[in-house]
């Protein structure tokens, strides 16, 4: 098997962002500890650098580059967050990036990603693979395609985030985490067992979209069809050659949550905290309500992964309810 990424490449990582990447806060709601009978710590990822943690492991990639590497550049395939953190990261190393996406992707995505500075490439979703085309462009031009989740220096990049939690916390009982193909959960179990290492960790999925959860109980990776849900950042089909054997060894166990759930998150998040949050980003705290008594009493770590939601998207989906 491929070597796993360590906690001391988290650390290493941590030394790269500083400086770059914002030290987010960790946010305490009175309502919640008292609704939930629970302490509460989020970290709030919602806050970072392009609106979501992804931030922190393209950069972390990208400023690992040999000089050849970083004159011809990154290149990724992506329509979601993982694109503008390329495209933010390169910028920010100054570096070329072209990320490949869909010529139907949301007009607001297109703009932000070229407002970085990324040179876009178009492709269509139905007659062309993306991968192919992202493969064929990263040998033309020799640039580095850098994966959204399934890369040792992104996975080290994400764990940062919740190093920061425990540092500034202290140890957890319970850390409740979001969950797509896994970079976020296996690089924040690198930090809460290095950091506290009685915490249970749990990955919260989609419902409709369990692969993870399902691989874990087959003991292999299962892939399934791209889910039906709202939460857009979590509609990946299969876990990661690292982070699947990652999860598998450090995590407690995956939950699912449904869309309902998650709008109920992200109303709790706007009415009592006064944050905008994604769908996606409210998986974990979506899983850590309905854990009821298993909570109690307990210091609960709760990464909100990210803010990135079209208001019209955002009002019109807490109207629905
Ligand atoms: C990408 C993303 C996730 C899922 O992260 P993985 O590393 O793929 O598990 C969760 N929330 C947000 C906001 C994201 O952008």
């Amino acid at each position: 098997m491929q070597n796993l990424p360590t906690y001391d490449e988290v650390v290493a990582a941590a030394g790269r962002l500083d400086g770059h990447a914002h030290r987010t806060p960790v946010l305490r709601s009175r309502t919640a500890d008292e609704r939930w009978g629970a302490s509460f710590f989020f970290k709030c990822e919602n806050f970072q650098r392009m609106g979501a943690f992804k931030f922190r492991g393209a950069f972390n990639a990208l400023s690992k580059f040999d000089p050849a590497q970083r004159r011809a550049g990154a290149i990724a395939f992506s329509s979601g967050n993982h694109a503008q953190a390329i495209a933010l990261a390169a910028r920010e190393l100054g570096m070329p990036a072209v990320i490949v996406m869909p010529t139907d992707a949301p007009a607001a995505k297109l703009a932000a990603t070229r407002g970085y500075g990324a040179e876009v490439v178009l492709y269509d979703r139905f007659t062309e693979d993306r991968e192919a085309l992202a493969r064929r462009l990263s040998e033309e031009r020799g640039m580095t395609l850098i994966p959204p989740y399934d890369h040792p220096d992104v996975i080290a990049g994400q764990g940062t985030a919740v190093k920061e939690l425990i540092e500034d916390t202290g140890p957890l009982d319970a850390l409740f985490v979001c969950l797509g193909g896994g970079g976020l959960t296996s690089g924040s179990a690198l930090s809460a067992r290095a950091l506290s290492p009685g915490c249970r960790i749990y990955g919260v999925e989609p419902e409709a979209g369990n692969d993870g959860q399902q691989s874990l109980r087959a003991g292999r990776i299962v892939h399934i069809e791209t889910p039906r849900t709202i939460a857009d950042g979590a509609q990946t089909q299969h876990l990661g050659n690292y982070t699947f054997p990652l999860i598998q060894r450090d995590v407690d166990d995956i939950l699912t949550v449904s869309d309902a759930q998650l709008v109920e998150g992200m109303r709790f998040f706007a009415e009592r905290m006064k944050m905008v949050v994604e769908p996606t980003g409210c998986l974990g705290f979506a899983a850590a309500c309905a854990a009821g008594a298993s909570i109690a009493g307990q210091r609960v770590g709760v990464v909100i992964s990210g803010g990135n939601v079209d208001l019209q998207r955002f009002a019109s989906l807490l109207s629905a309810s």
